[in-house]
């Protein structure tokens, strides 16, 4: 692993904008560990602070993810670009089997809990939900279409979108992503990724099309669904089928031209919000050639809501799983949760 990593650092162009730290110094930007901002599938990640007084959070990758691919996909990706919605990797640390990735810091945390209002969070206002869609679509956009390689993601979620002082949201968290030559349409993946919710259908099945940047269009719609209903997607308590499937009925709503908010709310708002909807379900088309780039994605949430055309109805309809959780098909075991790898198959069907 030390060889697959020390060989990559050395072997490629990174911009070498990033400051390798050592170990001690890791221990003591992050004054031995001791601020924990929070856990995921590869590791913890703590708050620091550099000498200049900048803060960071420090993510220390776990050691028996053995192969380094997760460190080197973030290194590769984010290491060599900037672009205000993409989260700054500031520096790395590689020392043994220790690794570590310093990132600038992000103080309002990531989207989800804004959007899953919890008690004590302050609710976003409907102006700044859509400004936070209109920063993410334009993070995307710029890594599918703005770099010399393109940057597919792969696990767009509001989990992995963190909120700086002003709210202006970064992507973040590329361990899965991949990097593709600019003219390279569909691409191979030799498994599956991504997180049940928001994994595009061609990820399970093959005849729906080849895999290409359009899965990430359709995380980013199944995130902006999360964003106008400010809930999950799937909600397995549901007895209705049409409540069952949040975007299948957020579209009766708008084809019927009933009002999504039921709050008093400003007619600005409610077309906002309407516009994020008829986005979000044209990014989530079954078919990936159906969804729009994430040009035209910025394009649509930017244009007057009258020169937007209603989709087709979305018709890919998930059951009975509320998990959502990251998976790897290749590799079950290196989920989360393994129960969830079980269940994908048979937790979508297409209903029509
Ligand atoms: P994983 O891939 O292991 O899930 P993430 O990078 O998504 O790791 O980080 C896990 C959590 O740590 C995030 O949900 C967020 O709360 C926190 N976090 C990560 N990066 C930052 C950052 N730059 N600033 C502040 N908090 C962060
Ligand atoms: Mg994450």
């Amino acid at each position: 692993m030390y060889d697959n990593i020390e060989e990559f650092l050395q072997s490629r162009d990174h911009n070498l904008t990033l400051i390798r730290y050592s170990y001690l110094e890791i221990k003591k930007i992050t004054h031995g560990f001791n601020d924990k901002l929070g856990e995921g599938g590869y590791g913890s990640v703590y708050k620091g602070k550099l000498r200049s007084g900048r803060f960071t959070a420090v993510k220390i990758l776990r050691k028996e993810k053995a192969n380094g691919h997760d460190f080197i996909n973030e290194v590769a990706t984010i290491g060599r670009i900037h672009h205000c919605n993409v989260v700054q990797l500031i520096g790395f640390s590689v020392e043994g089997s220790k690794r570590a990735l310093i990132y600038e810091f992000m103080p309002n945390g990531s989207l989800e809990k804004y959007i899953f209002s919890r008690q004590g969070s302050v609710p976003l206002s409907n102006q700044k939900i859509y400004e936070i869609s209109l920063g993410v679509a334009h993070g995307i956009e710029y890594l599918h279409e703005g770099c010399d390689m393109q940057i597919l993601h792969f696990d767009i979620k509001s989990h992995n979108i963190l909120l700086d002082k002003n709210f202006t949201p970064k992507v973040s968290d590329f361990g899965l992503a991949k990097l593709y030559p600019t003219n390279n349409s569909v691409v191979s993946l030799t498994m599956a990724r991504g997180t049940i919710g928001y994994m595009a259908p061609e990820l399970f099945y093959k005849s729906i099309g080849g895999i290409s940047y359009k899965a990430d269009v359709y995380s980013f719609g199944m995130l902006l669904m999360e964003m106008v209903g400010r809930r999950k997607n799937l909600n397995a308590l549901a007895d209705h089928s049409s409540q069952m499937y949040f975007p299948s009925w957020i579209y009766d709503q708008v084809n019927e031209g009933r009002d999504i908010l039921e709050d008093q709310v400003t007619e600005q708002e409610k077309n906002t919000i309407k516009k994020m909807t008829i986005v979000a379900l044209w990014c989530i088309q079954l078919k990936p050639i159906d969804r729009p780039s994430m040009h035209r994605v910025v394009q649509m949430l930017e244009a007057d809501i009258e020169s937007l055309q209603m989709p087709p109805k979305p018709f890919l309809v998930p059951q009975q799983t509320s998990n959502d959780d990251r998976i790897n098909m290749a590799n079950p075991t290196s989920s989360r949760d393994p129960s969830n790898v079980c269940s994908i198959d048979s937790s979508y069907q297409f209903s029509r």
